[in-house]
């Protein structure tokens, strides 16, 4: 079993290089819009190291292929995003450990700790217009969800819920990140970060669907 879920840790990253890969351009773009416009290049290189670390580590646990995928995911992207994501990811595979068998507990206690992991390492707060701005209706709407049982279709609710917010960010005025000095060309844009964290999201949901 612990092997099975490390190999299910791979798969999911694999679906989030696919989504990556699909969008790098558009993500890259509108980056170039506020900021230094490396958004999509930067997941990119992220996600592959993620993926090549994860698949070497084939065989693990989860919690082994995680962290590693989280150390090449921060190392490959350079950028905030990338330190972002390598570290959430990180702490991911420490949440969950290195056990048999998971719970739908397990994966509210999995999805708190990416979120906390990303607000305590770069402090930005609801509607400073960035990724924050998705994920935090993203694991508020798992953690109202989970309280079903089913981590699948509370997965599902949480990645439309960051979909939608993330879209939502176009409104917003930037108050944290490279956008901030070029702040009044990004209204009527979408925060890159969120847009990409929807996306991310989205593929993930996608993957679990039994
Ligand atoms: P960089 O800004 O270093 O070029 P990226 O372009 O890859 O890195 O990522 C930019 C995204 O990072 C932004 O769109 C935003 O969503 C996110 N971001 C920037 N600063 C923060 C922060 N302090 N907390 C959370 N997300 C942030
Ligand atoms: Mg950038
Ligand atoms: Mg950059």
């Amino acid at each position: 079993a612990a092997v099975a879920l490390g190999r299910s840790a791979i798969a999911a990253l694999e679906s989030i290089r696919a989504t990556v890969e699909e969008h790098e351009q558009a993500l890259g773009d509108l980056d170039a819009i506020a900021g230094d416009g490396d958004h999509g290049i930067g997941m990119r290189r992220g996600i592959e190291g993620a993926v090549a670390a994860a698949r070497e580590s084939d065989g693990e646990s989860v919690q082994t292929v995680l962290t590693r995928a989280g150390e090449a995911w921060s190392e490959k992207a350079g950028g905030t995003s990338g330190a972002l994501w390598g570290t959430a990811v990180i702490t991911v595979g420490l949440t969950l450990g290195n056990r048999e068998s998971y719970d739908a507990q397990d994966a509210a206690r999995a999805v708190q700790a990416f979120a906390d992991s990303i607000t305590g390492l770069g402090k930005a707060e609801l509607g400073d217009k960035t990724m924050v701005d998705a994920l935090l209706p993203f694991a508020e709407t798992f953690a109202a969800q989970i309280a079903g049982g089913d981590p699948v279709s509370s997965f599902d609710a949480a990645a439309r819920a960051a979909t939608t917010a993330a879209e939502a960010t176009a409104e917003l005025r930037p108050r944290k990140g490279r956008a901030r000095p070029l702040a009044e060309k990004s209204v009527g844009h979408a925060d890159p970060g969120a847009i990409s964290f929807g996306l991310i999201t989205t593929a993930l949901a996608e993957s679990f669907r039994p």
